[in-house]
């Protein structure tokens, strides 16, 4: 059984004057402990796809199997439980509290998962001990730099322990050598915990790396291939 199953997958946005058809009848399937990339250009609804994916958003048609269970029957308390628990996000906008230390930020989907006091501090620190940011621990998340704050993200997506992690292109705003370590790290994950991968990027030689590519285009899979 493969851990993600995109059935016919189709969303329209009518937030605009016309409806706009972003996906169009999008299927694939991935399985346990591969990298898989979403490759295509700007626009051509890859963050659409990957939001559907992770559950952040529903789709206007089409299912979305996570572990064999069709997402669409769980309540919303299920799928907050089922994200929380088997996601981990890192994303290219980093999304942190700027104000909360370091650990808080990381901790925080610990805390939601209802984890004590003590575990999170510990499990945080480990996560960012995987990093190389342990010694960042108790800093300001806001005076981190780009790739450091990149690589807390990475710490607070793996802290759960997830099967999956989504990372939308998660080097897209750091330098070369900065966007380097963070892709290793999250080979690393894959390779040596054989945590399933899926990267939305549109560079080819970060895509080139994954297991499989997804190529798209106005919304519809084009090619999907391996390397
Ligand atoms: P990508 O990540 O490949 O750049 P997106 O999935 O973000 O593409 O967007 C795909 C298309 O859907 C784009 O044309 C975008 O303008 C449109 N789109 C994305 N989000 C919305 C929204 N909330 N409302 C209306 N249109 C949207
Ligand atoms: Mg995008």
């Amino acid at each position: 059984m493969s851990i993600i199953e995109v059935k016919n997958l189709t969303k329209i946005y009518r937030d605009g004057s016309e409806p706009f058809r972003a996906l169009d009848n999008v299927s694939f399937q991935i399985e346990a402990g591969e990298s898989v990339a979403i490759v295509g250009k700007s626009g051509s609804g890859k963050s659409t796809l990957m939001h559907l994916t992770a559950l952040m958003d529903k789709p206007t048609s089409g299912e979305i199997l996570i572990d064999g269970r069709n997402t669409a029957k769980l309540k919303k308390r299920e799928l907050n439980k089922l994200r929380n628990q088997t996601f981990g996000f890192v994303f290219q906008q980093f999304f942190m509290n700027p104000k909360d230390s370091v650990i808080t930020n990381v901790m925080l989907p610990l805390k939601i998962a209802g984890i004590s006091s003590k575990k999170r501090k510990q499990i945080a620190m480990k996560a960012l001990q995987a990093v190389e940011l342990d010694d960042k621990a108790f800093s300001k998340a806001s005076n981190l730099s780009g790739g450091q704050k990149q690589r807390v993200c990475i710490a607070r997506a793996i802290a759960n322990n997830p099967k999956i992690i989504f990372a939308d292109e998660p080097t897209g705003n750091l330098d070369t050598k900065t966007g380097d370590k963070v892709e290793e790290i999250l080979f690393n994950l894959n390779k040596e915990r054989g945590v399933t991968l899926i990267i939305v990027t549109h560079d080819e030689t970060l895509a080139a790396k994954c297991d499989r590519q997804i190529h798209i285009q106005d919304g519809k899979i084009i090619s999907e291939g391996e390397v």
